[in-house]
């Protein structure tokens, strides 16, 4: 799977990605992220600067992701892809909800996802249109920026991809897992209190621990 990703600030994502299970993937080359810089495609000859963003048409605060350098960039990144199962992904706070089953057949689906992180007031309505890409939204709050959604989708759809979890890791939504977890030692002191583990988990008793963990 490879994730082209449309951002202005593309160091935001260096150091979470590289990290842990999502750095391990990356360098066995089941997942490659590629970056895209609007910034990049802003033609800047003297006296003809123009930012990536502008003033809202029909006036309020804030301002708005010109589309220029925006198509520039998606461009460069569907030019470099060579495999034909391209979904185009834009982030908006008022889009469809991100889900485990939707990262679940984005991993069967496509070969190539490009991600579009909106920022200020969010990303001129055209680009969307042209381009008819999916608004998503990963929840019902709003962000900053569209960098924290491009890296929830990069993160949920590469475990789901075959051999990104070792086999300690191994996906939770597919066998009995509990929000309740511990491990050594069996009996926790803490200012003059005891935390005992639950004795099931102790019991050695396989269909036990499976019915607590279910039960939680
Ligand atoms: N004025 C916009 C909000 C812009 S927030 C509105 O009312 O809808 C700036 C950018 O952050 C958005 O373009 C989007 O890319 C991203 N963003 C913010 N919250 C988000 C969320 N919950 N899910 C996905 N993207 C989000």
């Amino acid at each position: 799977m490879t994730f082209h990703v449309i951002t202005i600030f593309p160091d935001i994502f260096i150091s979470y990605l590289n990290e842990s299970i999502i750095g391990r993937a990356i360098k066995n080359k089941l997942v490659s992220i590629n970056f895209y810089n609007p910034r990049d495609f802003i033609k800047a000859p003297k006296n003809n600067y123009r930012p990536v963003d502008d003033k809202p048409y029909g006036g309020g605060p804030g301002m708005v992701m010109r589309a220029e350098p925006l198509l520039k960039a998606i461009e460069k990144a569907i030019s470099k892809i060579r495999g034909k199962k391209i979904k185009i992904i834009l982030f908006s706070p008022s889009g469809k909800k991100f889900e485990t089953a939707y990262a679940k057949q984005a991993v069967k689906k496509y070969t190539d996802i490009i991600l579009i992180s909106g920022r200020y007031e969010g990303i001129d309505a055209r680009v969307q249109k042209i381009f008819k890409a999916e608004e998503i939204s990963i929840g019902d709050y709003v962000l900053t920026g569209g960098e924290l959604p491009a890296m929830v989708l990069i993160d949920s759809i590469s475990r789901q991809i075959p051999g990104v979890l070792g086999k300690y890791e191994s996906l939770e939504e597919e066998r009995v897992s509990s929000s309740e977890v511990y491990t050594r030692p069996e009996v926790l002191e803490y200012k003059g209190k005891k935390y005992k583990v639950p004795k099931v988990l102790l019991s050695g008793n396989h269909k036990k621990i499976e019915e607590w963990k279910q039960k939680k």
